[in-house]
């Protein structure tokens, strides 16, 4: 089959390699049907992530119809139209029956290298998702392809952060970065009950967007974002900060935006090791930071619903599609700031 592979550090290609088959039990192989390029990719892409090697099958998001499942998948059949996490979860360890499906040490992420589980990837004709049962989900049938694969990542990562902020209706969102899981920050925040969201970032494109979605656009290359949120708060700060850039400086951003008493929720991937922790800052304010991976296994039910509802559009966001070879240039593209979404067509 054709899929999309990691060669040297900016080197992708269209490489024919094995098809994947079922190993375990619990395993589906799926027929992709659409796959996308994530702002997380490009770590891969610069060869910030350890344990690549070439030939490696690249991507994480994904539509399929189920192609062949193994003798232990329960609620799956083949032909069954489906979506799932990025992070398959095993569904019977203690994280995962604590509900911590994002920290099961049994699942890692697709495409994204030995480190982290060694499974392939998606942006291919097909793929092996494991703990299908766990992982994947049916998708309802008047949700499109394009909607559905938000929901296994870039929505679900942004929702599940307001979600986990304890986000009290009325109170005031301020988002970093109005990328593609910014943007689906600004639509979360909406759809759960906020007063107001603001939207930071450098570029007018993705502002007006964020505009368009509802948020109050700051321009940080013309206004100093911290006095312009804390006058639109009336001194005070915002209640919420998302940060959805996964750099160090926005993250230290996000202790400027926020309230006394507030809460930061850092959920753009980084590949930083560490950060100075602005620790006064944190103690005169009391400000709460949490960090992790999304819980998708936890939330897609809820923002599968959403999209279905109609009360939430991620395609918004898309803005290329892609066959498979044109996706070297694509990663180029999107590397320069010149993509915001790249969905990928395999056929
Ligand atoms: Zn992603
Ligand atoms: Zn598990």
């Amino acid at each position: 089959m054709r899929a999309i592979t990691y060669q040297a550090v900016e080197e992708v290609r269209v490489q024919d390699v094995p098809e994947p088959a079922v190993q375990d039990p619990t395993d589906v192989v799926i027929r992709v049907t659409l796959a996308a390029i994530c702002g997380s990719d490009l770590h891969l892409y610069h060869g910030r992530i350890p344990g690549l090697v070439p030939g490696y099958v690249l991507g994480h998001e994904y539509v399929g119809v189920v192609q062949e499942v193994g003798p232990q998948v329960r609620t799956l059949v083949p032909g069954d139209r489906v979506t799932g996490a990025f992070n398959p979860a095993c569904g019977a360890c203690g994280p995962c029956r604590r509900g911590q499906y994002n920290l099961c040490p049994n699942g890692g992420v697709l495409g994204y290298g030995l480190a982290f589980g060694n499974l392939g990837g998606t942006q291919a004709e097909y793929a092996r998702i494991p703990f299908a049962d766990t992982t994947l989900r049916k998708v309802p049938d008047h949700v499109t392809d394009e909607q559905a694969i938000f929901t296994g990542d870039v929505l679900t990562t942004a929702y599940g952060a307001v979600k986990n902020s304890g986000l009290v209706p009325g109170e005031t969102v301020a988002v970093i970065g109005a990328g593609p899981v910014g943007l689906m920050a600004v639509q979360s925040a909406r759809v759960r009950g906020a007063g107001r969201v603001i939207a930071v970032d450098l570029i007018p494109e993705r502002l007006e967007l964020a505009e368009r979605l509802g948020a109050v656009p700051i321009n940080a290359a013309a206004a100093n974002p911290v006095s312009r949120v804390l006058s639109l708060t009336g001194g005070d700060g915002a209640d919420v900060v998302v940060e959805a850039v996964g750099g160090t400086k926005t993250i230290l951003m996000a202790f400027d935006l926020v309230r006394p008493g507030g809460r930061v929720m850092a959920v753009g991937i980084t590949s930083e090791e560490t950060l100075e922790y602005p620790l006064m800052a944190s103690l005169s304010k009391d400000v709460t930071f949490r960090i992790g991976v999304a819980n998708v296994v936890r939330d897609i039910d809820e923002t599968l619903s959403l999209v279905a509802a109609g009360r939430i559009d991620p395609t918004a966001v898309v803005s290329h599609r892609l066959p498979l070879a044109e996706v070297p240039d694509g990663y180029r593209l999107f590397a320069e700031r010149k993509i915001l979404k790249a969905l990928v067509v395999p056929d």
